[in-house]
């Protein structure tokens, strides 16, 4: 590690005030004690800074990478009152990597017998099998794919998250004691019947990565593509030459926008029916797309896509006024009458929400919210006993420090109803 890279983290680590009352901490999904592992950092006590954040996380590398810190612990930094928050990010991001490079060791308790089964291997599922391990539970791992990560590996980016940096970590985090069965789909390899006669407890962290519609004509043309799979999947047509339309403002929208632009579309637009300080994404995000080319329509709404061909040929879109209603927190986008317009476009990649898969959520049986996430009660149980369920497939807040808290929570109960039956 380059010492000028360590000067610089220091540098930032001074400029906390290691405030009493913590309110970065209180800003951070996954509440890590900020003030005192920073305290640690500026004591060039590296190895305790990554225990103190330890008790709380397993995702620094990743979290000090891609949280949206600016909305969570630096937008509650009493620096940034004044002037700029402190770089929490950056240094959280360092400690991983430290305990990387040096090997710290995460403590961990001996096993105790109890056994659980982990359905998907993201941030809710790695968060949670970390928290169990390490209190002396046996866990395994069930993911559908080859790799775990999520979205961490098959939806956000190279460009944003370094894929050998991410997997290094995971297996750091494996080599803890963490079995996995890799390719095993729960709906087809395994069951949540069979998975409840093997393990004490069951936990769904499965994911909700299915690209909303929004049910207007000619969402069903070729061309059409939903924002999600485009980046799972990793299955996209030639951008060459091309003009393509992204309609969204968050994460899914900024990353598919500054794919398709850096896989040689001719222009790529960013249609947005909000304003530009009403986007979902990070700043840096935006700003990023924006240095790239990327083009942005604020305050527009999509209503149709047209054709002749089957192939998507152009969008009408109509612009909006923001008001505020009664009841609603955010200002509501209205459409402005008369004030359609035409645009030619070649793809139109929706990136307005993201759900669970229906046809899999369905088949499980279990009682869901009416958009098909999975219904946990103040423990994280589901409807069937010993099933819990975390992260995104609840209905989480869709980032990755609050899955990853979904993840450690459920491992809490878990244990907690454990002792309890241990007391009876
Ligand atoms: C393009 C994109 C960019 C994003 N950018 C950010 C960002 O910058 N910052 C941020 O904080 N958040 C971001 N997010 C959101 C964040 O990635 C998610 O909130 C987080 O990954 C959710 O974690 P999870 O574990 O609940 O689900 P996932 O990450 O979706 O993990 C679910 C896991 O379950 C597996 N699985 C699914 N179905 C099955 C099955 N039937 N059987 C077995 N395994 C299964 C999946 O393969 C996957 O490994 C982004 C999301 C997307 C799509």
């Amino acid at each position: 590690m380059k010492q000028e890279y360590i000067e610089n983290i220091k540098e930032k680590a001074n400029y906390c005030l290691h405030c009493k009352t913590k309110p970065c901490t209180k800003g951070c999904p996954l509440e890590n004690d900020i003030p005192e592992f920073i305290q640690a950092v500026k004591d060039e006590k590296y190895e305790e800074a990554f225990q103190i954040l330890s008790q709380t996380t397993i995702l620094m590398p990743i979290c000090g990478r891609i949280c949206p810190h600016k909305s969570q612990c630096e937008g509650s930094c009493v620096r940034g009152l004044k002037g700029k928050s402190v770089s929490i990010g950056d240094i959280e991001a360092f400690v991983g990597d430290m305990a990387f490079k040096e090997n710290y060791e995460i403590e961990k308790e001996n096993l105790n017998g109890k056994k659980v089964a982990i359905v998907g291997g993201g941030p809710a599922g790695i968060a949670s099998a970390y928290y169990l391990r390490k209190n002396g539970y046996m866990v395994t791992i069930f993911e559908k794919y080859s790799v775990l990560g999520g979205l961490l590996n098959h939806g956000i980016p190279e460009f944003r998250l370094d894929k050998e940096l991410l997997n290094n970590w995971i297996n750091k985090v494996l080599s803890l004691g963490i079995e996995v069965k890799y390719n095993s789909k729960l709906g087809k390899d395994i069951t949540i019947n069979g998975l409840k006669e093997q393990f004490d407890s069951v936990l769904l962290a499965i994911g909700a990565n299915v690209s909303s519609k929004m049910n207007i004509p000619g969402e069903d043309l070729i061309g059409v593509y939903g924002g999600n799979e485009l980046l799972e999947y990793k299955s996209h047509p030639d951008y060459n030459g091309k003009k393509v339309a992204v309609i969204g403002g968050g994460n899914v929208a900024m990353d598919a926008a500054r794919t398709v632009n850096k896989m040689g579309a001719k222009e790529v637009t960013v249609i947005y029916r909000r304003s530009k300080e009403q986007m979902p994404a990070e700043e840096k995000e935006i700003a990023d797309a924006e240095n790239e080319g990327v083009n942005f329509l604020f305050k527009t709404n999509l209503k149709r896509i047209l054709s002749n061909s089957g192939k998507v040929e152009k969008i009408e879109c109509i612009k909006t006024n923001l008001v505020q209603k009664q009841g609603e927190a955010r200002l509501v986008p209205v459409d402005i009458e008369k004030s359609e317009f035409l645009l030619d476009m070649d793809y139109v990649i929706m990136a307005v929400g993201s759900i669970p898969e229906k046809k899999l959520v369905d088949s499980l049986k279990l009682e869901t919210s009416k958009w098909e996430y999975i219904n946990v009660n103040e423990d994280y149980e589901t409807s069937i006993e010993n099933v819990y369920a975390a992260g995104d497939i609840i209905g989480a807040k869709q980032t990755v420090a609050w899955a990853a808290r979904a993840g450690i929570n459920a491992a809490k109960q878990i244990i907690k109803k454990d002792n309890e039956k241990c007391k009876m």
